[in-house]
């Protein structure tokens, strides 16, 4: 079957040098081979991250750390920021492990802003707060800078942020926003295949989960501390994905990060003069756009044009593109295309070019 590329925000089209790495032949993952590729890749995770702290690769998708991070974090009370699927799930997963959760929810298209948080944490009541940088679902990109800023005035209080479909498509400065937990998933800005999450706790974060009782062993962040010390893992990794990463290292620090971010930067914007082009608007607040997808407002907010987005993407589908037909409530009344990733001002003209073609016939 010929292969459909992909431009839906996760996961992303993988590169054949991406692969080759994956496919690399098994070591094993208590030997020195491996505390060689991992001593390798630590100090590029580092300096992705603007971080002196260890970064963590997890076997598991991102949910797993999103979970595992209410498991070490939350005693007393998280505050779950939603603003669309992925956020929203958040505070249905923290409540299953038990928690007791409270939601912020601000309406799909808009961001999370630091004057509400701010509002809810001054109760006294929470220790830990989860935020998604970037709301695959409806995206948004809400102001990580403004929210982490409150921090020093809620210094008790666990900063968790999922950026699992922006890490390394925008600058994330881990030790300067000052927060708890940062993390994505390898399928999304990487372009990776999925099965693989990639996190950095604060030394305050590390003590607070030392005290978790039922912090489970899998996700244990104690246990990703103690090993990544000694260039491991606790159990068992995704070796494929360990060879990948490195070598998708090598290729954002041969390329150099301002580039990479420019680059996303530029890719977004072909997609939304598209949008424009075509007489859509935007489904994000404006000002608050993702860089890595273009949510696409087809009828979930007033103004701009609608179509029929299954036969759209059927249309795309057909000349070899896959783009998403909208998330969760706002399926088919928004749709969403991804230029996060390897993609390039070059490798976005041929998907323009079928949307076009594809919009002659709607
Ligand atoms: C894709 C995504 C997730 C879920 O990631 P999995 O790898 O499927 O667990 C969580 N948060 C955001 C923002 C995402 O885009």
């Amino acid at each position: 079957m010929a292969h459909v590329k992909l431009h839906i925000p996760g996961p992303v089209e993988v590169s054949e040098k991406t692969f080759r790495a994956f496919c690399s032949p098994m070591i094993g993952h208590r030997g020195q081979g491996f505390k060689d590729l991992y001593a390798k890749i630590q100090p590029q995770l580092q300096r992705l991250l603007d971080t002196r702290q260890l970064v963590f690769i997890s076997t598991s998708s991102a949910w797993g750390v999103m979970e595992g991070a209410i498991r070490n974090l939350v005693a007393k009370k998280v505050l779950n920021c939603m603003c669309g699927a992925f956020s929203d799930k958040w505070y249905d997963v923290s409540k299953r492990c038990g928690k007791e959760a409270e939601p912020l929810q601000v309406p799909w298209g808009s961001p999370i802003r630091a004057e509400a948080v701010d509002r809810k944490l001054a109760t006294g009541q929470y220790d830990a707060l989860t935020v998604i940088h970037n709301e695959t679902s409806t995206g948004v990109m809400s102001p990580i800078e403004e929210i982490a800023s409150l921090k020093a005035k809620y210094p008790e209080v666990m900063f968790i942020v999922d950026s699992v479909s922006a890490m390394s498509a925008v600058p994330l400065h881990f030790d300067a926003l000052g927060i708890d937990v940062l993390l994505a998933g390898t399928q999304k800005a990487f372009a990776l295949p999925p099965g693989t999450a990639i996190f950095v706790c604060s030394p305050a974060a590390l003590a607070k989960a030392a005290t978790a009782r039922d912090r489970g062993y899998y996700f244990d962040f104690v246990e990703f501390q103690k090993n990544a010390e000694q260039n491991m893992t606790p159990s068992t990794p995704s070796i494929g994905h360990v060879f990948a990463l490195s070598s998708k290292l090598d290729d954002i620090f041969a390329e150099g990060l301002e580039a990479r971010y420019a680059r996303h930067r530029k890719t977004n914007q072909m997609v939304r003069d598209w949008a424009a082009r075509h007489g859509f608007n935007l489904f994000p607040d404006p000002g608050f756009e993702s860089l890595t997808l273009t949510c696409v407002n087809n009828g979930a907010k007033p103004g701009g044009r609608t179509v029929d987005v299954p036969k759209l993407q059927k249309l795309v589908k057909d000349q070899g593109f896959l783009i998403d037909g909208g998330y969760g409530k706002i399926k088919g009344t928004t749709f969403r295309i991804s230029n996060m990733g390897d993609e390039t001002e070059e490798s976005m003209q041929p998907l323009l070019a079928a949307l076009d073609a594809a919009m002659k016939q709607l």
